[in-house]
């Protein structure tokens, strides 16, 4: 039965039409060790941990699809668990393909005896050009004698057998291309992560899936729609080789627009240095969102808010964001900043003599995020903006005192700079009406320790919303994406950690990528909101 996929049961289950679940659920998530995991694959993952554990008492199984040794590295498959871990995904089992590699080799022997594969040397263009044609291969019909020995010279990796690949023998011409004869095994003399030098010889991907799948006990493959007219293959080979029935379930892929979701891509920008590393905050990485500043718990509601719907549809960041903001608002410590490179000292008229300091509560809506310290003086610092803004005699708030009105502003006496203000007077007038003002200002005491903190926003990688089939994505990279202020904060400031997420009164919500330490200021991300500036 054909569920469109994207409707909820009252209990706010999707109702999937998974086929059969009464006979057991077991799904499973095969990344390639050849990266870090990206949001799409973040989506792969938590569908089919919703799946096997939420929706279903099942089983979940990471299968890392280990068969490419020129793109895979320990390394990848190491972050690939902890970023796991990191979503509260924690699969029942792990293997890899190359745990298979000796029956996938027998299996492939097998057809190779029985006549459902043979060995090809038709070089990749004209074999693409025959698949796209429907013309057999003028080795289609080689003996299992043949066939048999190439795949032993491909074994040994020498020179003849890196020539040759196994194909299987479905088609030639059936209108679904994807059943015309792929490829199931590739010669690659490279040595591989974990079997070495062992294996000379790689299955591909459609070869070891239904075959893994089937011998682990998967119920049901999910896989993203791109794969449909893959399903055929898949169960052509369970039925071929005489596999235990697995099912094919498929869902959309997750696009976002201005965003790269292909580990090859971002394999890229790494190496070219365009990103800082797999962690950059412009990286659509699990890593690199986190460390823009998205939570856990909004990540997996966003996803999992997409369900497995097949709407293929091309995300926008807004909503992404604003579902982060439901989450960290209520609590996210509230801080003052002030622009360093420009700020005003302002004298303040009615002030009590510094040193003094009040406890204030770090959120005004909820308590237990904390309390912080307040200083008051006769001196304070305002950003620039905020002075250019008043008018002689204007009433404003100062937030967290209340309200003062503005007696002088001095200019710059500069003539190219002639609308700087360089200097005001303020005369408290607490007993003014807080919420009659229209101005509520951050402000500062220069009476405390300002913390130093660089604060940095960013843009997208990409500069086009969505890219044609033709473009060639190296030509729409942004040429500036990152943006550095510095700033000074208040002294409570200097006890984040990194890792903190907080919101600095009227400049919105950050990060702290690097914890403030003596003479290195502190550096905080900027957090999209879902806003869109
Ligand atoms: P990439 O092109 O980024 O390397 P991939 O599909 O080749 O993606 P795998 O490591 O093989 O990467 O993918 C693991 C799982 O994640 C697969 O089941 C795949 O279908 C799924 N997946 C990959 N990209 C997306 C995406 N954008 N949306 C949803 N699922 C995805
Ligand atoms: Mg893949
Ligand atoms: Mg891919």
């Amino acid at each position: 039965k054909a569920a469109k996929g994207d409707e909820k049961d009252e209990g706010g289950n999707y109702d999937i039409g998974l086929q059969e679940p009464e006979k057991g659920v077991v799904t499973r998530f095969p990344p390639e060790p050849s990266g870090y995991l990206h949001i799409g694959h973040a989506k792969a993952a938590l569908l089919n941990d919703y799946f096997a554990h939420k929706k279903y008492k099942g089983t979940l199984l990471l299968r890392f699809d280990d068969t490419n040794p020129s793109k895979e590295k320990q390394e990848f498959q190491d972050a690939i668990v902890e970023d796991l871990a990191l979503m509260g995904i924690k699969a029942d089992k792990t293997s890899h393909t190359s745990d298979y590699f000796q029956e996938l080799y027998e299996f492939c022997v097998t057809m190779l005896k029985e006549g459902t594969a043979y060995a090809d040397d038709t070089d990749q263009e004209t074999m693409r050009a025959e698949r796209m044609d429907g013309i057999a291969s003028k080795r289609r019909d080689s003996s299992p004698k043949d066939n048999l020995a190439h795949f032993e010279e491909m074994k040994k990796g020498n020179e003849e057998g890196i020539r040759w690949c196994i194909r299987a023998k479905m088609s030639i011409d059936n209108p679904n291309k994807a059943m015309r004869d792929p490829v199931i095994y590739r010669c690659n003399p490279e040595a591989h992560h974990r079997t070495g030098t062992t294996w000379k010889i790689y299955p591909t991907y459609d070869f070891c899936c239904p075959i893994i799948d089937a011998h682990e006990g998967v119920t049901h493959a999910l896989r993203t729609t791109e794969y449909k007219d893959r399903d055929a293959q898949y169960q052509w080979f369970i039925k071929t080789l005489n596999l235990r029935n697995v099912y094919n379930w498929d869902f959309a892929r997750m696009n976002f627009v201005r965003t790269l979701l292909s580990k090859r891509k971002l394999t890229k920008l790494v190496d070219a240095g365009t990103v800082w590393g797999w962690d950059d905050p412009r990286m659509p990485t699990v890593r690199g969102i986190r460390r823009r500043g998205m939570t856990i718990p909004a990540l997996q509601e966003f996803i999992l808010k997409q369900g497995p719907s097949k709407n293929i549809v091309n995300l926008d960041w807004t909503t992404f964001w604003a579902t982060n903001k439901k989450f960290i608002d209520p609590v996210a410590g509230r801080y003052t900043a002030v622009d360093k490179t420009d700020m005003v000292k302002c004298v303040v008229n009615g002030a009590r003599e510094a040193p003094y300091a009040e406890e204030k509560p770090l959120h005004a809506k909820n308590k237990d995020v904390g309390v912080k310290k307040v200083y008051y003086s006769q001196e304070i610092l305002l950003d620039q903006e905020d002075a250019q803004s008043f008018a002689a005699n204007e009433e404003i708030t100062l937030m967290n005192w209340g309200n003062a009105i503005v007696r002088q502003i001095s200019h710059s006496l500069n003539p190219l700079s002639s609308q700087k203000v360089v200097g005001i007077h303020l005369e408290l007038h607490l007993q003014g009406d807080v919420r009659k003002t229209n101005k509520k200002i951050t402000w500062l005491s220069s009476n405390q320790e300002l913390v130093p903190i660089e604060l940095v926003d960013f843009d997208f990688i990409i500069s086009k919303d969505k890219l044609d089939e033709d473009d060639n994505w190296e030509d729409f990279i942004t040429p500036q994406t990152e943006f550095r202020k510095d700033a000074v904060a208040d002294e409570n400031v200097a006890k984040l950690k990194e890792g903190d997420i907080i919101q600095f009164d009227r400049k919105g919500y950050f990060r702290i990528d690097r914890a403030f330490s003596y003479g290195q200021p502190a550096v905080a991300f900027q957090i999209p909101t879902g806003k869109t500036k």
